[in-house]
Formats: C-alpha cells, sequence, structure tokens
C-alpha cells in the first residue's frame, strides 16, 4: 500500500501526523512530510484511519 498526499489540497493542519506518526511529520516550515510512502502492514489501519479524518481530503492510497 503507498499513501499519496493531494499538497494543493493539504493545509498542515497535521491531524495526519496525530492518527499515524510513523508515517507522517509536519516539518519545521509546516508542510507535510510523509515519511514513508509505502506503507508498512501494521501502518495499515492508522494510514487509514487518518485519510478519513483529513479534513481537506488531501491523502489517497494506491494499492
Ligand atoms: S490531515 Fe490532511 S490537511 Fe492535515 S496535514 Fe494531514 S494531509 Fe494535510
Amino acid at each position: 500500500m503507498k499513501v499519496m498526499v493531494d499538497r494543493t489540497r493539504c493545509n498542515g493542519t497535521g491531524i495526519c501526523e496525530i492518527t499515524a506518526p510513523a508515517v507522517f511529520e509536519i516539518d519545521d516550515d509546516g508542510a507535510l512530510r510523509i515519511i514513508t510512502e509505502e506503507v508498512s502492514p501494521d501502518q495499515h489501519e492508522a494510514v487509514k484511519t487518518a485519510i478519513q479524518n483529513c479534513p481537506t481530503q488531501a491523502l489517497s492510497i494506491m494499492d
């Protein structure tokens, strides 16, 4: 599973970082950094929750 961010939608709220800190990180400039695009199986549920909770629907997955 691969996770992608639409940077035209992301506003840097960081909800995804709270939900899945092993995958998402807000850097010092307030921009979202995806730590690992290829999501390990133990992170799948956290990433799916982050996608559902993203207020701007900026995240998507590709199986
Ligand atoms: S929750 Fe959505 S809008 Fe907020 S930082 Fe993550 S991807 Fe961006």
